[in-house]
C-alpha cells in the first residue's frame, strides 16, 4: 500500500461522472462475494489501491480469493478470525465484530483506498452485533474517491438507501439444496 495520495481524476467534476460509487450485492442466490472480486480484479487494472475486509470467513477457510488478492496487493484481512460460533461466547463474538468494524471503518476513513471491499458485512447488523447508524455515517462520510462493495444477504433497508447501485442475486436453484457441497475453485 502507498501513502500517496489518490490521483484526481479529471473526469470527475464533468457532470454525469461519480468520484466514487457504493456497490451493494446482497440476495439468497449465490454471486455476490464472486462479482464483488470481479469488481476487485477491474481495480487492480486500473492500478488501485484495494482493501478487502471479510466479516465472517476465518483466515483458516483459505479462500481463493485470497491468495489471488494478496499475489495482487490488495490489502486483505480477515475479521471474521476468532468468533466462536457459540451462544455462551456471544459478548466475545460481538466485541471481535465491532473491532472489525472499527478497523473497516479506519481503512475508510483514511482514504488510502480507492477501493474498499466489505464482505458479509450486512451479517454484522442483521445479528445486531454493530450498530447500524455508524455504519451507514461511515459510507456517507467516506472519503470522495473511496469506492465501496458490499456484500451479504438480507441487506438492511438503510444499507440499500446509502447505496447508489443495489443487486438482489435471487436464488433458482443451488447445487447444495441436492446435497453438493461447497466446490473448491467454484465457490471458494
Ligand atoms: P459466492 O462467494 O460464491 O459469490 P455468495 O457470496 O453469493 O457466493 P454467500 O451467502 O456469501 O454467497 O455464501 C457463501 C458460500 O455459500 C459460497 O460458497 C456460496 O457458493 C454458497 N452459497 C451461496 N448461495 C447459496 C445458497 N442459496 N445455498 C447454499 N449455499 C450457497
Ligand atoms: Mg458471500
Amino acid at each position: 500500500m502507498t501513502t500517496e495520495p489518490i490521483e484526481e481524476n479529471p473526469a470527475a467534476d464533468k457532470s454525469g461522472y461519480a468520484k466514487s460509487i457504493v456497490v451493494l450485492n446482497t440476495g439468497d442466490g449465490k454471486g455476490k462475494s464472486s462479482a464483488a472480486f470481479g469488481v476487485m480484479v477491474r481495480g487492480v487494472a486500473r492500478g488501485w489501491n484495494i482493501a478487502v475486509i471479510q466479516f465472517i470467513k476465518s483466515g483458516e477457510w483459505n479462500v481463493g480469493e485470497e491468495k489471488v488478492g494478496r499475489q495482487l496487493g490488495v490489502d486483505w484481512h480477515n475479521e471474521g478470525e476468532g468468533f466462536t460460533w457459540n451462544s455462551d461466547d456471544i459478548e466475545k463474538d460481538k466485541e471481535l465484530a465491532r473491532e472489525g468494524w472499527d478497523k473497516a471503518a479506519a481503512i475508510i476513513e483514511a482514504g488510502q483506498h480507492e477501493l474498499v471491499i466489505l464482505d458479509e458485512l450486512t451479517y454484522l447488523i442483521n445479528w445486531g452485533w454493530i450498530e447500524p447508524e455508524p455504519v451507514y455515517e461511515a459510507i456517507r462520510n467516506r472519503p470522495e474517491r473511496v469506492n465501496l462493495v458490499i456484500t451479504g444477504r438480507d441487506a438492511p433497508q438503510g444499507l440499500i438507501d446509502v447505496a447508489d447501485t443495489v443487486s438482489e442475486v435471487k436464488k433458482v436453484k443451488h447445487a447444495f439444496d441436492e446435497g453438493i457441497l461447497a466446490k473448491r475453485g467454484i465457490d471458494y
